[in-house]
């Protein structure tokens, strides 16, 4: 067996009983549903014939044990239908949750290249398919056997030309339901793509909902949503007339077989070659022998797509992290903070327009406890180093060392524990000040949250908030300003107490005023920690004790600012240009 077909079946694991208990009772229910037209045919049949006297004890006796075998049937069509799909949902759980644990294990590289609506789509609908799969399908074989096979026996045994005589239409309604199924599940899928793209096409217009309304974007949004929302009426078209066609044919075959099995049945009866109770019996089973069949085609088109469903789960599942824990990967503790990169060479790679290296050979030494400033023009690779650190990207070449031990023999987590990022676009999540403060280390408490935020200059402005550290700040943070935002982020990552600071640009969108409070607080984070900054505004680093100047070469210039500035090279340039 195949390493997929192990893990496809293992998702049954843990839901054995469960499945069983589904499967037993789907074979008790399709067998007293045989039973019963048997027991019609006995009455009609051997009791009637048998004279009137003490019939109706009989008929009475038999009445009760149909009443019966209905409730049984009754009781097995309910938890048929509830265990089976509580089973499903189960599995479903089990694949959503080892999906999404997958999610956050895969690197950066992998999400550079991947849209979120088209991760979410995976997680929502590819998963039910599959869970369709899961439960119906060895539920409607198991049920279906046993009717068309039952069915055909017992029609045999009654009589054989008449069985032979409703076979007939059989293979035409295979035929006829393989191929509409087949068309039906095709517009089945044009309309979840329509779907998929009708909400990739929300999602983008409503995130960027501002960008719309500064350009009066509206109606443009509207008619491309409107287009889209045409397709779908469109492809629902073709999909309802195949339905409707499936069931009118199917419908009229049932209708036909019935029919046909009458006239024949009755002439026969009329030449003494089959008794009325025989013909009645034999109109009672004609359902459950064409409903199976119907049954089997659609198992065979559910099999199609939960198998692919399944094949691109399997395929997401088998993409491994790019950047994974050394299985001897130790503990990053105590740490100084000195970083050291050796003959660093880096290239995004994978797509050809990235082949370059972003840059190569490159060392760099910064001291425990040191600021340093790390400049250069736009897209010369400054945020890239400083993502190797924490390695969020992997060097193509050379090593990088915290006080002395490769990154790559520590844990990731105990890594990335140590460094607090500071950037220039704050993502916050949705929620209250203070749960996303808490980001920093969750089990903080209240006053550790607040001397946080008092450290981050935050305290003041989230006092005057509507609930304080309790508001509800938006979908990213949209009900505060961009200074505010950057606080709060900032009051995180006093709350982390991490030993190594990067700020990316930190300060670059700011107006002057919230620059300058947003300055303050990175100063006093940055105390006894070793801090690596990257700033667009120069007059910002100005104190820093040492500034290196990247440029396509690597470390072009290294030195204080007035010793820069005497040298007139790349770093008197970029001076001039912005400041
Ligand atoms: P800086 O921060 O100095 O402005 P970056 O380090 O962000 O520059 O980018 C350096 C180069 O790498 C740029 O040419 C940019 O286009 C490229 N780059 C940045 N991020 C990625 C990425 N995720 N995938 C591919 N290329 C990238
Ligand atoms: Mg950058």
């Amino acid at each position: 067996m195949s390493a997929k077909w192990k893990k496809f079946l293992s998702y049954y694991r843990p839901y054995m009983k469960g499945f069983i208990t589904d499967m037993c009772l789907a074979l008790i229910g399709a067998g007293t549903s045989l039973v019963i037209p048997l027991i019609i045919r006995y009455i009609t049949g051997t009791v009637l014939t048998n004279g009137y006297t003490g019939a109706e004890n009989t008929i009475l006796l038999l009445f009760l044990l149909m009443l019966g075998l209905l409730a049984v049937e009754f009781g097995c069509n309910y938890f048929i239908a509830y265990v089976g799909h509580m089973v499903g949902a189960h599995m479903e759980y089990d694949l959503r949750n080892e999906l999404f644990t997958h999610y956050q294990k895969l690197s950066f590289r992998f999400y550079d290249d991947q849209k979120v609506g088209s991760l979410m789509s995976r997680v929502t609908n590819d998963l039910f398919e599959i869970t369709e799969l899961y439960h119906h399908g060895p539920e409607d074989l198991m049920i279906s056997a046993i009717k068309l096979i039952g069915s055909l026996i017992i029609l045999c045994t009654i009589n054989v030309s008449l069985a032979l005589v409703a076979l007939i239409p059989i293979p035409f309604m295979i035929v006829f339901a393989t191929i509409l199924n087949r068309k039906m599940r095709r517009t089945f899928k044009k309309n979840r793509e329509k779907i998929a793209e009708i909400n990739t096409r929300m999602e983008d217009s409503l995130s960027g909902i501002r960008v719309v309304k500064s350009f009066t974007g509206e109606d443009m949004e509207i008619h491309k949503f409107t287009e889209g929302n045409d397709m779908f009426l469109a492809s629902k078209r073709d999909n309802y007339r195949y339905m409707a066609i499936y069931h009118a044919v199917l419908w009229c075959i049932t209708g036909l077989i019935t029919v046909t099995v009458a006239a024949v049945g009755a002439t026969m009866i009329g030449k003494d070659a089959l008794t009325l109770q025989d013909l009645i019996a034999f109109l009672l089973y004609i359902n459950n022998f064409t409903e199976p069949i119907r049954k089997l085609v659609n198992f065979t088109e559910q099999f199609q797509n939960g198998m692919s469903g399944f094949e691109r789960f399997y395929e997401m599942i088998c993409i491994e992290p790019d950047i994974e824990d050394a299985p001897d990967a130790k503990l990053l503790e105590n740490v100084r903070g000195d970083i050291d990169f050796t003959d660093v060479t880096f290239s995004y790679g994978g797509n050809p327009t990235r082949e370059a290296n972003v840059f190569s050979h490159l060392n760099l030494h910064i001291d425990a406890g040191e600021y340093v400033a790390l400049v250069g023009h736009s897209g010369v690779g400054k945020t890239t180093i400083c993502s190797l650190i924490p390695r969020f990207y992997e060097p193509t070449n050379g090593t990088i060392r915290i006080d002395g031990k490769d990154i790559t023999s520590v844990t990731q987590k105990s890594l990335r524990q140590k460094i607090g990022i500071v950037q220039q676009d704050v993502y916050l999540f949705a929620g209250t000040v203070i749960e996303n403060i808490r980001y920093g280390r969750p089990d903080a408490t209240y006053e550790e949250v607040v001397a946080a935020a008092k450290r981050a200059n935050a305290h003041e402005f989230i006092m005057e908030l509507p609930n304080g550290y309790d508001t509800d700040i938006g979908q990213r943070g949209v009900k505060l300003s961009g200074g505010q935002k950057q606080r709060i982020s900032i009051a995180r990552v006093f709350l982390k107490n991490p030993p190594i600071l990067i700020f990316d640009e930190a300060t670059s969108s700011l107006d002057n005023e919230s620059e300058r409070v947003i300055q303050d607080s990175l100063e006093s984070l940055a105390k006894d920690r070793t801090t690596l900054v990257i700033a667009h505004r120069l007059t910002t680093i100005q104190n820093a004790k040492r500034i290196l100047v990247l440029s396509e070469n690597g470390i072009e210039e290294e030195g204080t600012h007035e010793e820069l500035l005497k040298k007139n090279g790349v770093y008197a340039g970029l001076y001039q240009t912005y400041s």
